[in-house]
């Protein structure tokens, strides 16, 4: 079963507690949600190519078409691989779209998952192949879906299912106009499953700024409950990464 991505490259990690971990990243297309601060909107829909770097760093691509197969992608991966790179980021768009696809993967190296976590069932069918699983959790202000209540829920049954299995971590982008309220339904929620698993507070990379003052408010909110709170913006995006 192929599928189709939008791009692939070799770089570093610019979010959440792996920041600089270098990574060989497979871009998937296709994302259920339409989030208001999406940074990749073209990844959204599918299209009849995708691109490969050429070499690290260069900026520099070649198109091949859509969709890929398992052989050929794995190849590609290969390429890309070098000595400091570490694992295989799954993103996207949403790549557990992508998980029939995903489980017949044959890589001698471990996967990195960045989803969105609106797939339980899906997670479930992956979660013995995944090593680190960076699980979202959209806030009612992001405007992802229309269905708010029933996302979360499933957000928070996909972080419960990879926690068991995989290094897990959890994700909330911050908006200068994210409420105390939202962000303590996801507190809430993350404590119910495990408040050991490390919560990501990562402000928008955008020209309207989350104060210091706002960030760290929010941090004690969620320190209070949950043992590893942190604050970490896009490095990728502040030092011109892929
Ligand atoms: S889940 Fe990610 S890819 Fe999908 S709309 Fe939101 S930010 Fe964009």
């Amino acid at each position: 079963m192929p599928a189709h991505i939008s791009e692939i490259f070799n770089s570093i990690q610019g979010e959440g507690p792996y920041v600089g971990v270098r990574q060989v990243f497979v871009r998937f297309e296709q994302c259920q949600l339409h989030c208001a601060y999406c940074d990749t909107p073209q990844t959204r829909n599918v299209s009849g190519s995708y691109r490969v770097e050429k070499a690290p760093g260069t900026g520099e691509f070649y198109s091949l078409k859509n969709p890929v197969g398992r052989d050929e992608l794995e190849e590609i991966i290969r390429k890309l691989w070098s000595p400091s790179t570490r694992h295989v980021s799954l993103t996207g768009g949403e790549p557990l779209i992508h998980a029939d696809f995903i489980k017949t993967l044959e890589l001698e190296y471990p996967l990195y998952l960045e989803t969105n976590a609106g797939f339980p069932g899906k997670a479930k069918e992956l979660r013995d192949k995944i090593s680190i699983a960076s699980c979202d959790i959209k806030l009612p202000e992001h405007d992802s879906t229309d269905h708010y209540s029933e996302l979360l829920k499933n957000e928070l049954e996909t972080i419960s299912i990879f926690n068991e299995t995989s290094t897990t971590f959890v994700k909330v982008i911050i908006l200068p106009e994210t409420t105390t309220q939202s962000i303590a339904f996801a507190v809430d929620g993350v404590e119910s499953i495990d408040p050991a698993i490390p919560f990501i507070l990562q402000p928008v990379t955008s020209s309207r700024k989350v104060s210091t003052e706002r960030l760290l408010e929010l941090m004690e909110l969620a320190g209070k409950k949950l043992k590893d709170v942190r604050v970490i913006p896009q490095m990728h995006r502040m030092m011109g990464f892929l």
